[in-house]
């Protein structure tokens, strides 16, 4: 049994409207898109949706990744998936976006080969993930207008972006409380946007509104920032932009700098990488969540299927594909109703049919 192609597509999506956070904002997603074939009939899906300000990746890095790692793959097992990946980190060392979409369809392959939906495979811990919505950065009034809106649309928990300036982001939260009520749940995210000082003083004041936890107040490189700040904050902390691997999570631990970490198959290399985090923030006792940047429905199934699968992932910000105007996966993919994800009956990951339009001619084939 092995892997006979590998073929790569360039896809460009684009949101509904500018998504703005902290670090900037987007109006699209350039993503990379592989299919892998195998010399029987199962065919896995992956993607790519390469951050700069994150990784350091873009479309462009993550195809020439892909062109390194690819012929190497070929001829492999498709099933040896921790072999393969050792086989990707040895040839690129960083990369994580190129291969999470390698690493994504090597366990769509498993899913198909076991006839199985893959989050049965590797854990099934649960068969629904609840995920929230995210509320990009807007003036106060219109971002708790927005707020309103998703919650009529039946999320039930919402993700507010700030860290632009701590006093707008203050009045922000505390409108968007008072216009939503109290049962939604509010997580906020600074994307690195405040001082250890700024970020100490706004989440005293936010301490009255109810929120869950604050995304990555603080740059990601300043852990002994982010360790002060869970000191003297009433809201929960959780790391992004500061955990990757599972090399930064043990660090994460080691320095008691967070109270909850955020995975993403994007930052981390994929599926394997990703439960390996988990399992580490677990034996530290520190929950996770899942999140996305800019994954069409495809690469948001591949997130959904982990996060089902692993207990301690406990919570999920699953919604680019829900930010996108164009949809790339025409049938198949999660399903989703009140903020809550299901899947289909199907093996892998469930994707039954991509826009081709979208998705255009493969610009590379190995085999
Ligand atoms: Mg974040």
């Amino acid at each position: 049994m092995g892997i006979e192609q590998i073929e790569v597509y360039k896809v460009s999506l684009r949101y509904s409207e500018p998504f703005k956070i902290a670090a900037g904002t987007s109006t699209e997603a350039n993503n990379i898109v592989v299919r892998i074939l195998t010399d029987y009939e199962a065919v896995g899906w992956g993607e790519s949706s390469p951050s700069k300000r994150v990784t350091g990746e873009t479309a462009k890095t993550v195809l020439q990744a892909i062109d390194r790692i690819a012929p190497k793959l070929v001829g492999k097992c498709p099933l040896r998936i921790e072999n393969d990946v050792e086989t990707m980190d040895s040839i690129v060392p960083e990369n994580p976006a190129a291969k999470a979409a390698i690493d994504m369809a090597l366990h769509d392959i498993l899913g198909q080969t076991a006839r199985k939906p893959l989050f049965r495979l590797i854990g099934g811990y649960r068969t629904e993930v609840l995920t929230d919505i995210t509320l990009g950065i807007k003036p106060p009034k219109q971002t708790a207008q927005g707020a309103l809106s998703a919650v009529k649309n039946g999320f039930k928990a919402l993700k507010v972006k700030v860290g632009l300036n701590p006093f707008e982001d203050v009045e922000r939260v505390k409108l968007i409380r008072e216009t939503v009520g109290g049962e939604t749940q509010l997580r906020i995210d600074a994307n690195q946007g405040w001082k250890p000082e700024q970020a100490i003083e706004a989440l005293n004041k936010m301490g009255a509104y109810d929120v869950q936890f604050a995304e990555q107040p603080v740059p990601a490189e300043d852990i002994e920032g982010l360790r002060k700040v869970r000191r003297d904050s009433p809201i929960p902390i959780m790391a992004d932009e500061s955990v990757h691997s599972p090399e930064d999570a043990l660090r994460l631990v080691r320095a008691e700098a967070v109270d909850l970490m955020n995975i993403k198959l994007m930052k981390c290399g994929g599926i394997l990488k990703a439960r390996k985090i988990a399992a580490v923030a677990e034996a530290a006792g520190i929950p996770c969540m899942i999140g996305c940047m800019g994954e069409s429905e495809l690469g948001i199934a591949a997130a959904t299927h982990l996060a089902a699968a692993v207990k301690n992932i406990k919570y999920a910000d699953l919604d680019s594909d829900l930010l996108l105007r164009d949809k790339l996966v025409k049938k198949g993919g999660t399903e989703i109703k009140d903020s809550v994800r299901t899947f289909p009956k199907a093996p892998g990951l469930g994707i039954k049919e991509l826009d081709h339009q979208l998705l255009g001619e493969a610009v590379r084939a190995f085999k």
